[in-house]
């Protein structure tokens, strides 16, 4: 049986890894590292986790999939001094620990996808651009017209608008695809010469047009100089996605700075990620999208929420459905 998976984020490692042994498993990756939005980017001195920031664990299986990661240090506890702010003033701050741990890939976010990607078939620089039906299987392109070979079974983990465009309209969900709104957000990315002193690590910002701040060299394993990422809010996000970069850039470091009451314009390195598809509110409805007919699926967090653990159990519980069928 072969199988061919759009995209190398964390739900489609959870797929890969869990098939590997009955099925021989493609992944076909459009950027050049794995991770997806559990992403890192390196400008040095400074790091910046510009994806996802922490994650937790709920369910028994994402505490089980961790466990061996946490004893390997591929997964570290960030026990962050964390402030919540309503707009410019400080609600509070506690400091993370074991009682409810936050975590982090160490010494990156994508750390957790490269370990676990080391023996799995995954083709980078590849976007999957068109699949064609054959008579008994599935034939895929990519965006040169390239073709990557035939597979039983399709499954796509990219964002729902573009799973639709690549999966054929026939497709028993396509139009669940197209309802599932997915919202954007800005990564600023900041480096300083000198650190700033704060009293907090991590900020939850309410009532403002950015929502996170993270002191990324807080991190565990992050040797980097001092390094603060900030998140817009995906409201004012999704209202400013087609604005010129530098004014966006502008107006959340001013933001940034009134908030904290730190002057962050002296930052040495700027950089700003926008992120189109990034996040999706908590889904009413979460049954699997598998075709069985047609052998095809997509999953991914937007299954049921914008997380890291949901994007986990989405691409876990596909696996065991398909392994069902295919044992
Ligand atoms: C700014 C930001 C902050 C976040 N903060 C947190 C947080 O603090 N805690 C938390 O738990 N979660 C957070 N998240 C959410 C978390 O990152 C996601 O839930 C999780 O990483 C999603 O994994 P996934 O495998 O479902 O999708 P993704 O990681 O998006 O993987 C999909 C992959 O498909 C690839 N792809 C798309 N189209 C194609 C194509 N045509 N061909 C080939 N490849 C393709 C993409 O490049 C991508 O690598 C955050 C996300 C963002 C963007």
């Amino acid at each position: 049986m072969r199988i061919a998976i759009v995209g190398a984020g964390i739900s489609s490692i959870a797929i890969a890894q869990n098939l590997k042994k009955i099925a021989a498993v493609s992944i076909f990756e459009k950027s050049r590292g794995v991770g997806g939005r559990m992403a890192l980017r390196r400008s040095p001195p400074y790091e910046f986790d510009h994806g996802a920031q922490f994650f937790t664990a709920k369910g028994t299986n994402f505490k089980n999939f961790i466990k061996p990661l946490i004893k390997k240090n591929i997964i570290k506890r960030w026990d962050a001094r964390f402030a919540e702010f309503i707009d410019n003033k400080i609600l509070r701050i506690i400091t993370w620990n074991a009682e409810y741990p936050h975590y982090v890939g160490a010494p990156g976010m994508n750390s957790i996808a490269q370990y676990l990607s080391k023996e799995l078939n995954i083709k980078l620089n590849t976007k999957v651009n068109k699949i064609v039906r054959n008579t008994n299987n599935w034939e895929l392109f990519d965006n040169n017209s390239n073709n990557l070979g035939r597979f039983d079974w399709v499954i796509s983990t990219a964002p729902p608008i573009q799973s639709a465009e690549i999966l054929p309209t026939y497709f028993k969900y396509h139009n669940d695809l197209l309802t599932r709104k997915m919202v954007g957000c800005f990564s600023l990315m900041l480096g300083f010469k000198k650190p700033i002193s704060l009293l907090w690590d991590s900020a939850l910002i309410r009532d403002a047009d950015i929502s996170w701040i993270s002191i990324n060299n807080s991190k565990p394993d992050r040797k980097q100089s001092f390094s603060m990422l900030i998140n817009s809010t995906n409201a004012w996000a999704e209202d400013h996605l087609s604005d010129d970069p530098q004014s966006i850039i502008t107006y959340l470091n001013n933001e940034t700075s009134r908030i904290i009451g730190k002057d962050t314009s002296i930052a040495e390195h700027i950089d700003l990620q926008a992120w189109r598809y990034a996040n999706i509110s908590r889904q009413t409805k979460s049954d699997l999208l598998i075709d069985y007919d047609n052998r095809l699926a997509s999953c991914g967090d937007w299954l049921t929420h914008g997380r890291v653990e949901n994007a986990f159990e989405a691409g876990l519980m596909m696996a065991q459905k398909i392994n069902k069928i295919i044992e």
